[in-house]
């Protein structure tokens, strides 16, 4: 097996072993960049050099027998969580030459633990997208198929570990940006409880729904990043002061006695492909045999979800990009008479059209003579939609849905119809809306060999229940072990 290919697992053995090194696995996923990233387009900035000085501290530190799960492994951020002293751009150009003097909570974390930062993965600008074409830097390919989109917003992150440019890596999700791309890409995201994982350092989009998660090539790898970065931090005064448990020791507890909910809503999607439906109804026979109970579910506010994130997330996206005026950040327009024209220019030159498109629809939703119809109401239907939830979960233990209704579209496909793409968001928005966690596994491969991914959701922080179905899942299934023919 060539290095690259490695699980975060697997190359911990080996390392531990000192069967390798992590230079020579720091250098093969560098080698590989430099095959296949021209193609793919998942990087906006590699930290070569900082990358093999981390590298070369792991083997020290692992000759000296320090060696945590995370030690001496290579692993890319999404480029909205800064990093000290490496561009952290969002994708944008307003952001284009930001270099952050300070690490976000989750890589201190990383780094503490002795990971090696490869650098920074592509988005849409801001994580406003699920194609990761609304970049500003460049467009991401799909692994499976160069002609489609990676997913998004997390796009950049899910292809560079789906085409084996780095062992693991961290995304965000406001409203799928995690799960989306992983199905998309065939491999595991998992959005955590809110709360769960410190958002301090990652750039704000709607502050009530972001959360930072990992995408991985297995589930034990998700459980293994979940452990490095999960936990309460001072920092971020929406951080849960909870114990963190070892959500690698659920792994392997079977699923005897535990009830599934299938939402009955969910199959009267709009534009549910036939190929989606199929995959996600064989996961549940599969779940069902291995000893869980399926039952149906409601979830009767389901057909307000989209409308409802469309409002609360561009409104709490209007009131944080505000700070982007070209006086304490970035990108600042030079020719300008005046301070107004100063800001204007700045904000119509520095961000692209879909940012621009939420600022003015979330404005909108918040001024006054407005507000009571646009952003109260929807906050009045976040709250029915939470009850949904909550009344699902008295009688299941985790929901099993679609991530996207369809797989990967071809790039281009929808850039012109901003409605739709919003519209293909419905059953990832709801996790974020009701602040529960939501996982991708693959589960299944499209007509034309693309992958499809499989949501499970739950309660409020019970990640290791998520796990544990997953794990069993993955187990008796080869769908993950499938790779891109690149
Ligand atoms: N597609 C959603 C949006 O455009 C999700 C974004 C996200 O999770 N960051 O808002």
């Amino acid at each position: 097996m060539n290095l690259h290919e490695l699980t975060i697992e697997k190359a911990h053995r080996l390392l531990k072993q000192k069967d390798i090194s992590s230079q020579e696995l720091t250098r093969a996923v560098l080698g590989r960049m430099d095959t296949i990233d021209e193609k793919i387009g998942a990087y906006i900035t590699v930290a070569r050099e900082t990358a093999m000085t981390k590298a070369e501290l792991a083997d020290k530190a692992i000759g000296e027998g320090n060696i945590s799960p995370l030690t001496g492994i290579p692993l890319a951020i999404k480029d909205l969580i800064c990093t000290k002293n490496l561009r952290t751009t969002c994708a944008s150009k307003i952001l284009e030459n930001f270099i952050p003097p300070y690490d976000a909570t989750v890589i201190r974390k990383l780094k503490r633990a002795g990971a090696v930062i490869l650098g920074k993965t592509n988005m849409d600008e801001f994580a406003m997208g699920s194609s990761t074409e609304n970049s500003s830097i460049k467009l991401t390919h799909n692994p499976w198929d160069l002609t489609r989109i990676p997913g998004g917003s997390s796009g950049g992150s899910a292809a560079a570990v789906a085409a084996d440019m780095c062992l693991g890596a961290l995304g965000s999700d406001t409203g799928g940006s995690i799960r989306q791309p992983a199905s998309h890409c065939g491999i595991v995201g998992m959005k955590p409880t809110y709360g769960m994982v410190s958002r301090f350092g990652l750039v704000a989009f709607a502050s009530s729904l972001d959360q930072i998660g990992p995408l991985t090539k297995d589930v034990t790898d998700s459980a293994l990043l979940m452990n490095a970065i999960s936990g309460y931090d001072s920092k971020d005064s929406t951080s849960v002061q909870k114990d963190v448990p070892d959500f690698i020791s659920f792994l392997e507890d079977g699923l005897k006695g535990i009830t599934i909910g299938i939402p009955r809503e969910y199959n009267a999607v709009d534009g549910l492909d036939s190929d989606v439906s199929a995959a996600v109804k064989n996961a549940v026979k599969i779940i069902e045999k291995l000893g869980a109970r399926c039952i149906e579910v409601s979830l009767p506010h389901t057909e307000f979800v989209v409308a409802a994130y469309y409002v609360i997330a561009p409104s709490e996206a209007s009131s944080n990009l505000a700070r982007y005026d070209g006086v304490k950040y970035g990108f600042r327009d030079k020719y300008n008479k005046n301070i107004i024209q100063m800001y204007k220019k700045t904000r119509s030159k520095g961000f692209g059209p879909e940012v621009q498109r939420r600022i003015i629809i979330g404005t909108y939703s918040l001024s006054a003579g407005y507000y009571d119809a646009y952003y109260g109401k929807a906050s009045q239907v976040r709250t029915l939609i939470m009850e949904d939830f909550k009344k699902a979960f008295e009688i299941c233990d985790v929901l099993l849905s679609p991530v996207a209704p369809t797989s990967a579209f071809r790039i281009g496909e929808m850039t012109d119809d901003p409605l739709t793409m919003y519209l293909s968001d419905i059953f990832a928005l709801s996790a974020n809306i009701a602040g529960i966690p939501g996982m991708s596994i693959p589960c299944g491969f499209s007509a034309e060999g693309l992958p499809i991914g499989l949501q499970i959701m739950g309660k409020h922080f019970s990640e290791e229940m998520l796990f544990k179905v997953a794990y069993n899942f993955e187990q008796n299934t080869d769908f993950h072990k499938k790779k891109t023919k690149l």
